[in-house]
């Protein structure tokens, strides 16, 4: 994506004063050249009225006597003037021509015409004229005049301009360029790691708050709504971690354990025993089993039905347990009515007391289903782990066992011999 450029606020406010000063300048110089223009139009004719009003009683007895000296010096004396820009004095009776100046006319109109009378008294009440005199004001002077002013105001605007400039400069700067900036690199900054960082705005101090506060005080605000937000996220993970771990340690304890009698299941009893056995061989430590069966169950079922069968292998499995040493005997459901002990550290002598025991347990009291009294008795095969003998190969041979007592009228315990 193409970049976009940064212009600061402050040059593109001070572009815009300057924009604005030309403009504003451009109108007020004209409308004072306007002004200057008809000001010095209308100044000049009265200065010019005055001057030409003293120069007439001297013009008229000039022309009266005849006296082409005076009218020069006259016309002279009026052309001097910074105003002026030509003077000439035409003899009515004789059309003599006085002129002097620094701009002939050139077929321009005289700025002011006046008649020049004759001297007092000496025509009677007749007002005849003895001639005329025409003034041209001084262009230069006038565009010079208007220069001058123009200048004058222009500098005064220009410098009026750079100083309000400077002033928004300044200004800008410390109110808010500098501010904005530490906000910005503050806003860039507010990350999840780095939240506690906290924003200083370096600005002098005010019995106020303004528009760069109250930005401020937003992020300051969004960046405690973020720390709790996280704060509370971090609560929730680790809760749901916690749960979930549950969970996990719930699904595990469940894909090893039987569902009906809440022992081992077969899945965790070839995991354990396995490991027993290589324990047992790498150690030397005597290790037995004890397969359980429990008698003609099959009637059971057959008789009261499934769920009292179910009730009985439960009963089973709960007396059994209860006869165990517990951290070290453990039992598992092999499958259908069918248990194994496990006895780690200990030989068939104590396998056949435990079998002897668990008979009797199973057999000595009955089992009460719904107001059923069912006598249950169980048969079991012992053996022991003998030298590199297999976990399997155990296990056949305590089947085998089991077998025997099967055959021999059930009901008993008979040890499998190597
Ligand atoms: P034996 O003395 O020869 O062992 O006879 P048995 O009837 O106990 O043996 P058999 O193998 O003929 O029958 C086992 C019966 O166990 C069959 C089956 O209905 C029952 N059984 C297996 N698993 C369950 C169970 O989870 N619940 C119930 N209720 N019965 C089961
Ligand atoms: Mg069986
Ligand atoms: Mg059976």
């Amino acid at each position: 994506m193409q970049e976009i450029r940064f212009r600061s606020i402050a040059s593109h406010l001070i572009s815009r004063i300057v924009l604005l000063a030309i403009v504003g300048m451009s109108l007020f110089v004209g409308l004072l050249g306007i002004w200057e223009y008809e000001s010095g139009k209308s100044s000049f004719k009265t200065i010019m009225e005055q001057h030409a009003n003293a120069s007439l009683l001297p013009l008229s007895h000039a022309l009266w006597d005849i006296d082409p000296q005076v009218l020069r010096q006259q016309v002279h004396g009026l052309s001097r003037l910074p105003q002026v820009g030509y003077v000439r004095v035409q003899a009515a009776i004789s059309g003599e021509l006085f002129e002097e100046g620094l701009s002939a006319p050139e077929g321009r109109e005289a700025t002011l015409k006046m008649e020049i009378p004759a001297p007092v008294g000496v025509l009677g009440e007749a007002k005849i004229p003895l001639g005329t005199l025409e003034v041209w004001k001084s262009s230069s002077y006038y565009a010079e005049q208007m220069r001058n002013a123009i200048l004058g105001m222009v500098l005064g605007y220009v410098l009026f301009t750079v100083m309000v400039c400077v002033a928004v400069m300044l200004v800008m700067r410390r109110q808010l360029q500098e501010p904005l900036r530490q906000i910005a690199i503050f806003a860039r900054n507010l990350k999840p790691n780095g939240l506690p960082q906290t924003l200083v705005l370096n600005r002098p101090g005010r019995d106020y708050v303004d528009e760069i506060d109250l930005v401020a005080k937003g992020f300051m605000q969004l960046q405690s709504d973020l720390q709790s937000h996280i704060a509370h996220l971090d609560l929730l993970v680790a809760e749901r971690t916690s749960q979930l771990q549950q969970m996990v340690d719930e699904v595990k304890r469940l894909s090893l354990t039987d569902a009906l009698t809440g022992c081992l299941n077969r899945r965790a009893l070839d995991e354990r025993l396995l490991a027993e056995v290589e324990r047992s061989q790498r150690y030397s430590r005597p290790l037995s089993v004890v397969f359980l069966d429990l008698d003609r169950f099959k009637r059971v079922n057959d008789e009261h039905g499934h769920a009292t069968g179910d009730a009985v292998l439960r009963e089973v499995a709960w007396r059994c347990q209860r006869e165990l040493r517990t951290q070290v005997d453990w039992l598992a459901r092999y499958g259908g009515e069918e248990f194994l002990v496990v006895l780690p550290e200990s030989g068939v002598a104590q396998a056949s007391q435990l079998a002897q025991r668990l008979g009797r347990v199973i057999r000595d009291q009955s089992i009460d289903v719904d107001g059923l009294h069912l006598s249950v008795t169980a048969s079991f095969g012992i053996a022991q782990l003998h030298g590199n003998e297999t976990m399997d190969e155990l296990l056949s041979r305590a089947d085998a066992a089991l077998y025997e007592a099967k055959a021999a009228g059930r009901n008993c315990a008979r040890v499998s011999a190597l």
